[in-house]
């Protein structure tokens, strides 16, 4: 028995004193009361749980905490499953260290092609050439 004559309640989750409780929802599986922030918290933590998205890449459905942004250079809306945002990082390094034509590594001096090349990546000095011949 304590001394106020009855146990104050406290939040299950940061031990809080209570002065209104608030019940958790049964699916968060939280077994006590909580103060409002940590009802909040909870409550996006479910919400975004539940948001599933599709990969912009491989259109899967993931759940969105699974699911990673696009690095901004890719220019890309949406998100990406890990295994699309792996593999689009694997092909972002090989795009910056190897020439596009002739898969030669390159070091610090990369061409650029022209945009009317249709080309997606850099090129080596001969394959830069050979371009400009072929297309202008
Ligand atoms: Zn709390
Ligand atoms: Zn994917
Ligand atoms: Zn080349």
């Amino acid at each position: 028995m304590s001394l106020f004559g009855r146990k104050s309640a406290v939040c299950v989750i940061c031990k809080r004193q209570l002065t209104h409780k608030h019940k958790p929802k049964s699916e968060w599986q939280i077994d006590g009361p909580l103060c409002g922030d940590c009802y909040v918290t909870q409550m996006q933590k479910f919400y975004n749980l539940s948001l599933r998205q599709k990969c912009v890449v491989c259109g899967a459905e993931k759940d969105v905490p699974d699911m990673w942004e696009p690095k901004y250079q890719w220019d890309m809306k949406g998100l990406l499953c890990k295994v699309c945002f792996d593999k689009k990082d694997e092909e972002d390094k090989d795009l910056k260290t190897f020439c596009k034509i002739c898969r030669k590594k390159l070091g610090m001096i990369r061409y650029n092609p022209k945009s009317k090349w249709n080309i997606d990546g850099h090129l080596c000095r001969e394959c830069w050439d050979s371009q400009k011949a072929k297309l202008g």
